[in-house]
């Protein structure tokens, strides 16, 4: 982003957030990040659903409520992740209170048992005193088989409660696995996304772990778009994804670094090993060939440039990604198509 452009974004920062406070503390909404993004989306009107629903609450009740300000940040802020850990909080809290109530009942009915044993009990010390008759006695043998019963069945009731329960436990486990692997997926390409990238490159540092980077960029992307539009613009950023998926060797990871920037971190690779990777890549990705399904257009012509730089023991992940960064820059600079450094 250009120094002016930033300049601009702060000044128009500080006007909303001078406006956004007081409105704030006006309506009794605590200053939390939820409720900021709110009401700053709602002064500096970037969202036009949430400034009408806004509006009209403010028109029918008179103010905003904290409540309502949590709604709107759920409606249009937060995002599908965060909805759905929402959702499944929500359902984690009901199973819990639904096994701690079975586990009330249960107890209970083992106490109830408990006394109704003890009374047995004492009744048939009385046989030793021969102070009962055998029909008493047998009788008195009859409740505690009908009590021991129905205490069995209250188990075993709880005891199926509890097996569903950890079903339930299970399917939410997965879910909550499969939202968090979402997190780190880009939807477009299927890569892994730059949050993955950060994440995985600050391990790597801090391990100090041997590993090559490879990033690549496609080029001239942007007049790709401008001849055959912004579909067929995907469809080629998601085949040039594939080749980075399927040129992976074990251990190797792609992941969509920025908006046609695809990087690979090959751990335990040397600089001529991930240089020869990026080479095959390349090579790759000059054969693609797509053609559109709506006007039959073909595009062969796609090429991708790379830089590829190894790990050294004083880096970190700026100076690194500066390199590679320069090396891909350079592969532009020659004339594209081409992996930098060039062949060893
Ligand atoms: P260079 O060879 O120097 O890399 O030229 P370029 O046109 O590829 O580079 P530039 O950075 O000028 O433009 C990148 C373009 O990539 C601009 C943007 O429209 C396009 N782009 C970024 N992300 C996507 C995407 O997800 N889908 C599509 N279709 N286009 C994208
Ligand atoms: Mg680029
Ligand atoms: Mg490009």
């Amino acid at each position: 982003m250009a120094k002016e452009e930033k300049k601009d974004d702060f000044e128009q920062a500080t006007k909303v957030l001078k406006r956004v406070l007081p409105m704030m503390v006006q309506n009794h909404i605590p200053a939390r990040p939820d409720h900021y993004s709110v009401w700053y989306s709602y002064v500096a009107k970037n969202n036009f659903d949430l400034v009408r629903e806004m509006d009209d609450v403010v028109a029918s009740v008179g103010s905003c409520s904290e409540l309502k300000s949590e709604i709107l940040y759920k409606k249009y802020i937060a995002s599908e992740g965060e909805k759905k850990l929402d959702f499944l909080k929500k359902e984690i809290e009901t199973l819990v209170s639904e096994i701690s109530s079975n586990i009330d009942d249960t107890t209970r009915g083992t106490d109830v048992f408990q006394v109704k044993l003890n009374k047995s009990f004492s009744k048939l010390a009385s046989i030793e005193n021969g102070e009962m008759s055998i029909e008493e006695t047998l009788g008195v043998i009859r409740d505690v088989v009908k009590n021991s019963k129905e205490i069995a069945k209250t188990v075993d009731v709880f005891s199926l409660q509890l097996k569903k329960a950890d079903n339930e436990i299970n399917k939410l486990k997965q879910q909550i696995a499969d939202i968090q692997r979402d997190a780190k997926t880009d939807g477009l390409t299927n890569l892994f996304n730059r949050r993955a990238f950060d994440l995985e490159i600050a391990h790597l540092i801090m391990l100090e772990h041997p590993f090559s980077i490879v990033m690549g960029d496609i080029d001239r992307f942007k007049l790709l778009n401008d001849n055959y539009g912004h579909v067929m613009g995907d469809t080629a950023l998601k085949s040039v994804a594939g080749v980075f998926q399927n040129s992976c060797r074990e251990g190797a990871t792609s992941y969509r670094y920025g908006g046609e920037e695809i990087v690979m971190l090959l751990p335990d690779t040397k600089l001529a090993v991930a240089r020869q990777i990026a080479e095959s890549m390349r090579r790759k990705i000059e054969k693609l060939s797509i053609v559109s399904k709506d006007s039959g257009k073909k595009i062969n012509n796609i090429s991708a440039s790379f830089g590829v730089a190894e790990y050294q023991k004083d880096d970190n992940e700026i100076s690194l990604i500066k390199r590679v960064d320069k090396l891909l820059y350079e592969a532009k600079r020659l004339g594209r198509n081409r992996v930098m450094p060039m062949s060893m």
